[in-house]
């Protein structure tokens, strides 16, 4: 066989394989509405595109350095000192092709064969197999819905071996939109210095959070701990830039550089246009933020009601980023058959409702946690109405 065994052994991406499905079946004229991609509907700023188009006027077109321009560094350094209240040098900081490029730099980079990695689940798609490529080995948390997916301390030492070197935490958590409590991420920023282990703070939802919830970027919680901790951002939620593919790091100067080696033989600088659009997204106007954050707290809350009212489902309130993330393990109970096979697990169910509604969403077995489905409110107030009342009738 050709494929490597490194390769054999990691799963294509399914967030991204089920939208890509529904935009075949958009292309091929059907009406399909998709809760499947975890990105803003709306479009960049402005001012930001803008700045893009005076780069490629003033001909911005050439390899940057690798690790990044030296003045989006700066603009980050000013970014994590006023938001995230953490004092970071420009060598403290690398600028990659999103921020799931810096992940699998810094797995890669910390990580080695057989090492443990703590991974608190439901979790993101593409940490357990960003792991895995390092030949390293997940070791799950679970996190409960009765205790609104918030992870605790104690959880987290139950599961520290001697082999442990890094855990991965992300909050606000996509899938589920819990934000931890500060005092929990306290208790394991002592963990981490007890047990002498690497902590991976993916904060990409940090601005998209509701109600009374609060963010703390571990890393502000002393110099010590700071040692511990790689910050991960980017652009791409907080300022509708998907495309663009700017993420960044923030870490102890050895694990940078470390990254910027990995960085500077896979795909060297960003590109160098969207970063200079990151420069204005970082340190120009801030409003359309909350604007975007107003109109996904009104979806939340339409999505979480109307969810609720169906029968065999329930769901929590997210307290940030922008999915709804139900317990639909009543419907699964029921054993409705489908084209001759019973529906008995999340991929059958959203594999049916994708076919018969016509609705895309991603199942909970993606984040490792059987039993629910992950809807995305970040799609228009109309196409919500309209999936949803789908989804209600299919499931009658
Ligand atoms: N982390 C989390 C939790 C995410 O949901 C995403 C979504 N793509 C990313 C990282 C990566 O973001 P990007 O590569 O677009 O910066
Ligand atoms: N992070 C988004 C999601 O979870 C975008 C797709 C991806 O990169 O996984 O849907």
């Amino acid at each position: 066989m050709i494929i490597s065994e490194r390769v054999k052994n990691i799963n294509p991406s399914q967030t991204l394989a089920i939208t890509a499905q529904a935009l075949k079946m958009k292309r091929e004229g059907k009406k399909v509405i998709s809760f499947a991609a975890g990105e803003p509907d709306f479009d960049t700023p402005e001012n930001i595109r803008e700045e893009a188009i005076s780069a490629i006027k003033e001909g911005f077109s050439h390899y940057t350095a690798s690790s990044g321009i030296i003045e989006l560094k700066e603009a980050i350094v000013k970014k994590l000192r006023k938001d995230n209240k953490i004092e970071y040098k420009t060598s403290e900081i690398i600028v990659s092709t999103g921020a799931k490029q810096c992940l699998f730099n810094t797995i890669l980079t910390i990580c080695n064969p057989g090492d443990e990695v703590l991974l608190p689940i439901p979790c993101w798609v593409s940490y357990t197999e960003q792991i895995k490529f390092a030949q390293a080995v997940p070791v799950f948390i679970p996190t409960y819905y009765q205790e609104a997916f918030r992870l605790n301390a104690i959880q987290v030492e139950e599961k520290i071996t001697p082999r442990t070197k890094l855990i991965i935490l992300n909050s606000p958590n996509n899938p589920t939109g819990a934000v931890y409590d500060v005092e929990e991420l306290k208790k394991i920023a002592e963990l981490l210095l007890k047990y002498n282990i690497y902590c991976i703070c993916d904060e990409i939802y940090e601005k998209l959070i509701y109600d009374e919830a609060k963010h703390l970027s571990i890393a502000s919680l002393g110099e010590e701990v700071k040692d511990k901790i790689i910050t991960i951002n980017g652009v791409s939620k907080s300022y509708a830039m998907t495309g663009w593919r700017i993420g960044y790091a923030a870490g102890p100067e050895e694990i940078i550089s470390g990254m910027s080696k990995i960085q500077g033989h896979s795909t060297s600088n960003p590109n160098s246009i969207a970063q200079k659009a990151s420069v204005e997204a970082l340190i120009g106007k801030q409003d359309t933020i909350e604007e975007m954050r107003k109109a996904f707290d009104e979806r939340r809350k339409y999505m979480v009601e109307r969810l609720n009212k169906m029968k065999g489902i329930s769901c929590l309130s997210p307290s940030g980023a922008f999915y709804a993330f139900p317990d639909v393990i009543k419907i699964l109970e029921k054993g409705i058959e489908y084209n001759g096979k019973k529906i008995k697990n999340s991929f059958d169910l959203s594999d049916f409702i994708l076919k018969e509604a016509k609705v895309a969403l991603i199942p909970g077995s993606a984040f490792e946690a059987e039993g629910y489905l992950r809807l995305s409110y970040a799609t228009s107030m109309e196409d919500i109405k309209e999936g949803l009342y789908r989804i209600e009738n299919i499931l009658k």
